[in-house]
Order: structure tokens, then sequence, then C-alpha cells
């Protein structure tokens, strides 16, 4: 019988295992750590300890352990490690690799093009390698003991400090407030800070604000060429809606803008709009918050 697999480096793969668990098949969690934990619906855990090789170089421990045969499905989330493993286990596996995917079928998929504004199906035999928004954290169990492995690429760690810019996670966030050119200077960050911070939630931006201003660091920026995201709750403040923004964001549950233009695209999008100043807009918020 065929098996599913998911290959994750941790323990953000809800919308994974649902999927997985929508195909029916037996399915085996990969961990790319040595702290891995079982999972419910999940029949096989195998924990992978490279010691201090980086989870990109478990490549080849990853393809010894994937076995994967006819009509094996291989899952893996849309995060940069798992992305160079999910290039190296379908090479070594002879199998396509299939990226933007919205939808696995047991025979086919459905994937995104161009920046999400068309869809593709793509008919599958043989073993596929899947990569796809893992979702939000799964509730974990019982932790599952680690397998040393030697097959790792020549690598390793050799230090690890903390960056001087804050992590988000931005992937499993379930309240984001972005922030566009609407913005008129760095310093008026702050507001928006307070804002998110009022909400507890992430803060986001558009890519000029990243790429080009650099008031943000590169891993915030939503759209096309930076992060998707599926939050409960969007928060657009001076954000224009452009497709290549709007790409990232549009499967969130609800949009909220605050745009001075009443024409701006992305009020095409929105489940409320303040059309308004976001000068007053933000601070009232945060006030009546
Ligand atoms: C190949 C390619 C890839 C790209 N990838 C991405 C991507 O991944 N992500 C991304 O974001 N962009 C991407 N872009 C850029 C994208 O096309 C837009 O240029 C960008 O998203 C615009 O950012 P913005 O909405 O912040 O700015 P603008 O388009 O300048 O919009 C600013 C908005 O703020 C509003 N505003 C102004 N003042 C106020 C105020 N005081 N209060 C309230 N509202 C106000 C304006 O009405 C306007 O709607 C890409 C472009 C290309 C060509």
């Amino acid at each position: 019988m065929a098996t599913t697999w998911i290959i994750t480096a941790d323990t953000a793969v809800s919308s994974l295992l649902d999927t997985a668990r929508s195909l029916g098949a037996p399915v085996t969690l990969v961990a790319l750590t040595p702290e891995a934990s079982a999972v419910d619906g999940v029949s096989t855990v195998v924990a992978l300890d490279a010691g201090d090789a980086p989870v990109e170089a478990l490549a080849p421990a990853v393809a010894e352990t994937v076995t994967a045969g006819d009509g094996d499905v291989v899952l893996l989330p849309n995060r940069p490690a798992e992305r160079v493993i999910a290039g190296a286990l379908a090479a070594r596996l002879g199998a396509p690799v299939l990226t933007g995917v919205r939808e696995v079928g047991t025979v086919s998929v459905t994937r995104a093009r161009f920046g999400g504004i068309a869809l593709e199906t793509v008919a599958t035999s043989g073993p596929v390698v899947i990569v796809a928004d893992g979702g939000a954290e799964a509730p974990v169990g019982e932790p599952v003991p680690a397998t040393p492995t030697t097959s790792v690429y020549p690598a390793r760690v050799t230090a690890s400090s903390a960056a001087s810019t804050t992590v988000a996670n931005l992937a499993s966030a379930k309240r984001i407030v972005a922030v566009g050119r609407g913005l008129k200077s760095e310093a008026d960050l702050a507001m928006i800070r307070a804002l998110a911070a009022r909400l507890g939630a992430e803060l986001a931006c558009s890519r000029p604000l990243a790429e080009g201003l650099d008031w943000l660091p590169k891993d915030v920026y939503i759209g096309v060429s930076g992060q998707t995201v599926t939050p409960d709750l969007y928060l657009a403040i001076g954000i224009s809606g452009q497709l290549q923004h709007m790409v990232g964001a549009q499967d969130a549950r609800t949009i909220v803008v605050v745009n001075t233009d009443d024409k701006a695209p992305i009020l095409a999008y929105a489940d409320y709009a303040v059309v308004g100043d976001l000068y007053d807009v933000v601070p009232a918020l945060t006030e009546a918050l």
C-alpha cells in the first residue's frame, strides 16, 4: 500500500497532516530534528539526529529513510530548509517536485501558478514530492527517540547567536498587521507596532518597506516573492493591494483595510475597510482596542 510521507523540521504542519490523512494511506512523519514527538493519525515518526549538521545537510539521510514507491506522496512545508530537502530528495528518488500546491488527490494535485492568479491541475503517477503550506502548529504527544545518522552532507554549524531582528512566525500567525508605503517614515513604525501589540498580531509589510526602504526585515514582507500567509485577520494599512502583494494575503479569513484612497485595488479584497488617513485611524484603533 502507498505511504504518505511528511518531512519537516518543526511542528507547524497541521495543514499537511490534514492532507495526509485525507489520502487514506498510512502516514510516516520524518522529523528533521532529534526532538520529535508522536502525532495523532501518524503511524510512524522517525526523528533524525544529525548532530551539529544543519537541517539542509540531512538530505541523504532523508533519502535513505524515504523509500518512496508507486503512489507514494511526500509532503514538505514551504519553508527554506524543507525546500532544499524537497529538491535533493526528488532528485534522489527520480520523482517530480511540485511547488505551490493547494490540493492533493490520489492521482492529481492542484497548484497555484503565476503568483496565484491561475490554478494548474497536474496528473501524477509514481512517487511525487509536494511543497505546500504547512499550516499551524500540530498538537503533539509523547517524545520519540531520535535515530542518529551519519548520512549527512559535510557541513556543520560552528556557531549560532541571536539575530538583531525579531523573528516573525508569519506562517502560523492568527493575526497579522501589515503596513505599506502609506507610512511616511520609519519612526512611524512605532505606531503600527503598538497596534499590532494591542491585537496580539505579528507585524508584516509590503515589499517596498523591506526591499528598498529597508525599514523591516526581508522575511516579513508578504507576496509573490515574499511570504504567503493565511491568518484569521489580515489588517492592511497603507497598502495599495497590487496583485504581487495580494497573492500572499488573499487567503486570510478576514481582510481589514485602512487606506485614504477609496479606489485602491485592495478594497476589492476587503471584508471591512476604513477609508481614511492611517495617522488618524491607527492611533484611534489602538486606543479603542
Ligand atoms: C516581479 C515583482 C514581484 C513583486 N513582489 C512583491 C511582493 O512579493 N510583495 C509586495 O508587497 N510587492 C511586490 N511587488 C511590488 C508590487 O507590485 C507593489 O509595488 C507593492 O506591493 C506596493 O507596495 P505598497 O502597497 O506598500 O505601496 P503603494 O502601491 O505605493 O501603495 C501605498 C498605499 O498607501 C495609501 N496611503 C498613502 N498614504 C496613506 C495614509 N496616510 N493613510 C492610509 N493610506 C495611505 C495609498 O492610497 C496607497 O494605496 C512586486 C513587483 C514585481 C514587479
